[in-house]
């Protein structure tokens, strides 16, 4: 393995692979979790009218106070019959239309509804009166391109009158696992067998990203059976494949990948877990060679798949998104390489601390799963002290 590249090092190279997938008209109903390429412009003004933020009624706040006519009553969803008469209020529900001429509304509970007649106590001019266009007007951007669609934006086009938005395509990714010696849960095992479980986990590591995943059957130990699994799955836009990269006999990813054409852009990340990792392209295809111990395959495919995927979108921020901490307790650093190590988050007033779980090794994806947080030890000497800060990834 030549020198390992720092992780900023490798992300900078996948970064530099990526090809923006191509564009398509998404409905907003479909467009969760999808990422904008074009800005989304409001259809109209928002609100689209002067609206009462209240039930109450409205007046020319210059009037006020006093008993004033009744002049009309205005529900949700129906114009005003006309302007406002001089001298008169007008009863209006909230989300009615202020008529013309009012520039103030009173709260229905504080003042004194007679029927045909109100008396109504000193108003503010502009009070409880949303004006027109006060969210946002016709023409201009209510989601811009790089963002990718929340639970907020799909809100906000709705509102801003938007029935489709221009996203990127769904990267299409294709998961593999290599190893004779897995089996599927459900199966008993032989001598040497063990659970294959990198699979599902991988793809659901990914979920969130907007990618449409492919998963393969497992892939025995065996030349022709790599070649004809990762043959297939190089059709995809992302391969990803678990196992099979470091320097054993049997550890055939690399090999047969370079003999189906992918170039290898680097072998081996100063990370742990998750040290062999390998990233190669064919042609607009990223391939990913994540190691095989769980928690190696599910750092390699948070931290640098789930990158690759956003920018393949267009994302506009898609480094892994770290998230500030301080540490419950002292965590000796790693002089060679980063470490993610896995923690429990407990929510204090002055942020959140970072507890490590007891069972750190790559294999143990149980113990991993007794924490929420991966946190990142930058490598170098002595420890990072109880107190000190730490980013993490959020494992959720
Ligand atoms: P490898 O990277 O192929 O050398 O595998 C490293 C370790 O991870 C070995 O103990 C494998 O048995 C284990 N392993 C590899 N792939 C998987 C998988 N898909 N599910 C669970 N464990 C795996
Ligand atoms: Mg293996």
């Amino acid at each position: 393995m030549a020198e390992l590249l720092t992780i900023d090092e490798a992300l900078e190279r996948v970064l530099e692979h990526v090809r923006l997938l191509e564009v398509e008209d998404v409905a907003v109903e479909e467009s969760l979790g999808r990422v904008v390429r074009q800005p989304a412009r409001a259809v109209v003004d928002l609100p689209p009218f002067p609206s009462s933020a209240m039930d109450g009624f409205a007046m020319r706040a210059a009037e006020t106070p006093g008993e004033m006519r009744v002049a009309f009553r205005v529900a949700a969803g129906s114009a005003p019959p006309g302007p406002l008469p001089v001298g008169s209020a007008a009863g209006i529900a909230t989300g009615g239309t202020v008529p013309e001429g009012a520039d103030a509304v009173v709260p229905v509970e504080i003042v004194d509804d007679r029927g045909d007649v109100v008396v109504i106590p000193v108003a503010a001019g502009g009070q409880h009166v949303r004006p027109r266009g006060g969210d946002v007007h016709a023409g201009d951007v209510v989601v811009g391109a790089g963002t990718r669609v929340g639970a907020v934006h799909v809100g906000a086009l709705g509102a801003a009158g938007v029935a489709s938005i221009v996203c990127s395509e769904r990267p299409r990714v294709a998961i593999v696992a290599t190893g004779s010696e897995l089996r599927s849960p459900g199966e008993s095992l032989g001598p040497g067998q063990i659970y294959e479980s990198n699979r599902r986990m991988i793809a659901a590591a990914l979920a969130g990203s907007g990618a449409k995943i492919d998963v393969l059957p497992v892939v025995r130990d065996d030349e022709n059976a790599h070649r004809v699994a990762l043959e297939q799955a190089l059709d995809a836009d992302v391969v990803v494949s678990s196992g099979g990269v470091s320097m054993g006999p049997h550890d055939l990813v690399r090999r047969v990948t370079a003999d189906l054409g992918v170039q290898e852009i680097f072998w081996g990340v100063a990370i742990k877990p998750g040290k062999p990792l390998a990233f190669g392209v064919r042609g607009a295809t990223l391939v990913f060679g994540l190691p095989g111990n769980p928690v190696s395959s599910l750092v390699g495919a948070l931290v640098f798949v789930q990158t690759a995927l956003l920018a393949l979108q267009g994302h506009a921020n898609p480094a892994p998104p770290y998230a500030p901490g301080r540490l419950a307790a002292a965590l000796r650093r790693n002089p060679h390489r980063d470490e993610f190590v896995r923690a429990r988050r407990l929510e204090s007033t002055d942020g959140t601390v970072l507890a490590p779980v007891t069972g750190q090794d790559s294999h143990m994806i149980v113990r991993a799963a007794t924490a929420d947080a991966l946190v990142h030890v930058p490598r170098g000497e002595g420890d990072v002290p109880a107190g000190g800060f730490a980013r993490y990834l959020p494992l959720d």
